[in-house]
């Protein structure tokens, strides 16, 4: 009887989920909250984090938009690609462009 929890092999499988994470795309791409002001990606990158800049996003794809809506503001890391959603405790940067 050598059989593991769900619990144990879950913890083997897939690393501690991000703080933030908010949902994964079918291609393992992490869509993180992004903290009031954060302007580098937290991602860890072995004792380190990623900290890439994180850029305004216009080519979100059919996954996101169907996820968070076609007037989604998604902006994405430029060295790991992860996305962020912008923190709701921020106004929209889209000035006279919102809606
Ligand atoms: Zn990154």
């Amino acid at each position: 009887m050598a059989e593991k929890t769900a619990a144990q092999t879950a913890a083997e499988e897939a690393p501690a989920p991000p703080a933030n994470l908010v949902a994964t795309l079918a291609d393992g791409t992490y869509v993180k909250r992004r903290s009031a002001r954060q302007r580098a990606c937290d991602e860890p990158k072995g004792k380190k984090i990623c900290a890439g800049h994180l850029k305004r996003w216009y080519e979100a794809g059919g996954e996101v938009r169907s996820k968070f809506g076609p007037a989604v503001e998604v902006y994405r890391c430029e060295r790991c690609l992860t996305l962020y959603l912008p923190n709701e405790s921020e106004t929209p940067r889209t000035g006279t462009l919102a809606y």
